[in-house]
């Protein structure tokens, strides 16, 4: 299901990326642990009570050199396209100033629902600075404090109010939702259009209206597919657009709708260093993935340079080892065809629930084969395991002791259940739990 998305718009200093961090907590300190990855910072998830929603900082998109009130109207603009609910900030200490109405003309004509906010009112003495901001007209100005943390679970009762009903969505699950990532000109759109076989131009949108995303549905072999739209698929002509924090960012929040990713790299420049932080991103979010090597066209020696061009993927992308590999070339539609079988294929795997029975005598097997070593004189035992969720297939296995189970005999044991079951395309995720 999609999670909603609230962005955070305001002038410099107000106090935007302050609360941003206090509503995203420690999770992006969590993720950057990761070796390699690491995500951007003024997108995350966040949580109000039981949900969970996306927050965008607009702070954090940045124009080069372009005057204020341009930097200003684009990230207006980013919030009003990007999100279902918009916090609009300002400063208490300050009043209401030139900047503010600038921003709020912006925000006025989108139609979007928009919370007010009145950040630095630290202590209660000052809540007396908020009536001012009525006159904006956004209703009742919420008075929070970002370095204190007051005032924002009013502020984020309201915002959840104007949440849109996902009901709908929830419904069709039989549909594969997948995405394109990929630097610019890998040829995300290219591929898009022949996935539909016909030259049709995705972003096909009336100005000035503000349709969320445009997901393109399409039925092969009798399974139905949505096509997420991602930056650099749609080429509006917006400034913003060509801000590689703009691209990372849709790219994000393309993954987190998506069943499968599909990550591409141009066969003719090669992998590049930007490509394995934009795969992080799809093996992070815990989604299907499928490499894609597109432009194969370019390449001359077919089956010989296969061989050498994945050798060279495994090596760089390891942590994807578990994701197929399609060689095509979007251009001539050569080898196109062989790419919807492995989404389909990684997308059952992705969703795929074992018996736990079975699970069983292969993790029995794969310790009568391969004891785990003694740590500190210590034996590991496993008592069971048990499938707990799909979507990645997670599993959880009990043992007498969690510390004892070392991430190399985790990886065995991964490798044990891949061998079993097949999970060709999906990562899988393996915790180790005291019996209790
Ligand atoms: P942004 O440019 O809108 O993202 O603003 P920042 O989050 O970078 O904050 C700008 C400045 O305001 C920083 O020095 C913050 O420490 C300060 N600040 C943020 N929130 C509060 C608050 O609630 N009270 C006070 N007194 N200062 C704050
Ligand atoms: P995007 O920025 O990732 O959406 O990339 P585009 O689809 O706009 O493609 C970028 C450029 O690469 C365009 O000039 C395409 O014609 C070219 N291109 C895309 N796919 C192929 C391909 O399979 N072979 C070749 N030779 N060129 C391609």
């Amino acid at each position: 299901m999609r999670k909603s998305v609230v962005a955070i718009v305001g002038r410099p200093n107000v106090g935007k990326s302050t609360i941003f961090n206090r509503l995203v907590g420690e999770r992006i300190s969590i993720v950057e642990d990761t070796p390699g990855v690491t995500r951007d910072r003024i997108y995350a998830e966040a949580e109000w009570l039981t949900t969970n929603f996306n927050l965008i900082d607009t702070g954090g998109i940045e124009l080069g050199d372009e005057p204020l009130l341009v930097q200003m109207r684009a990230q207006a603009q980013v919030a009003i396209d990007e999100a279902d609910v918009i916090v609009f900030m300002v400063n208490g200490r300050d009043g209401i100033t030139g900047a503010d109405e600038e921003v709020a003309n912006l925000l006025f004509r989108s139609n979007k629902p928009v919370v007010l906010g009145v950040n630095k009112v630290d202590n209660p003495e000052m809540r007396e600075n908020i009536y001012e901001f009525y006159s904006l007209g956004f209703g009742e100005p919420f008075p929070i404090s970002g370095t204190h943390g007051l005032g924002l679970g009013d502020m984020l009762d309201e915002v959840i109010k104007h949440f849109p009903e996902r009901e709908q969505e929830m419904e069709d699950d039989e549909t594969i939702r997948f995405s394109l990532i990929g630097r610019p000109n890998v040829g995300k759109s290219s591929l898009v259009n022949s996935l539909l076989g016909q030259e049709r131009v995705i972003a096909s949108e009336i100005p000035g209206t503000t349709r969320d995303a445009i997901d393109t549905p399409f039925t092969k072999d009798d399974q139905d597919y949505v096509i997420i739209d991602t930056a650099g698929m749609r080429k509006r002509g917006k400034v913003y657009e060509s801000t590689e924090r703009y691209s990372i960012m849709r790219a994000l929040k393309a993954i987190e709708r998506s069943d499968v990713v599909l990550t591409l790299i141009d066969a003719d420049t090669g992998i590049q260093e930007q490509d394995k932080k934009i795969a992080g991103y799809a093996h992070e979010a815990g989604k299907a993935v499928v490499i894609v090597v597109n432009k194969w066209d370019t390449m001359e020696v077919e089956e010989k340079t296969m061989k050498e061009f994945e050798d060279k993927i495994r090596d760089n992308f390891r942590f994807l080892d578990y994701a197929p590999i399609v060689y095509l070339s979007a251009k001539t539609k050569k080898r196109i065809h062989t790419l919807l079988p492995r989404v389909l294929e990684a997308s059952e795997n992705h969703a795929k629930r074992v018996q736990t029975n079975v699970l069983n005598d292969v993790i029995m097997d794969a310790l009568a084969m391969n004891p785990a070593p003694s740590i500190k004189g210590q034996k590991l035992k496993i008592f069971y395991a048990s499938q707990v969720s799909v979507k990645p297939p997670t599993f959880v296995v009990f043992v007498n002791e969690p510390e004892l189970m070392h991430f190399t005999y985790e990886r065995f044991l991964e490798n044990r259940i891949r061998d079993a079951f097949g999970f060709e395309g999906t990562p899988i995720k393996i915790f180790a739990r005291r019996r209790s």
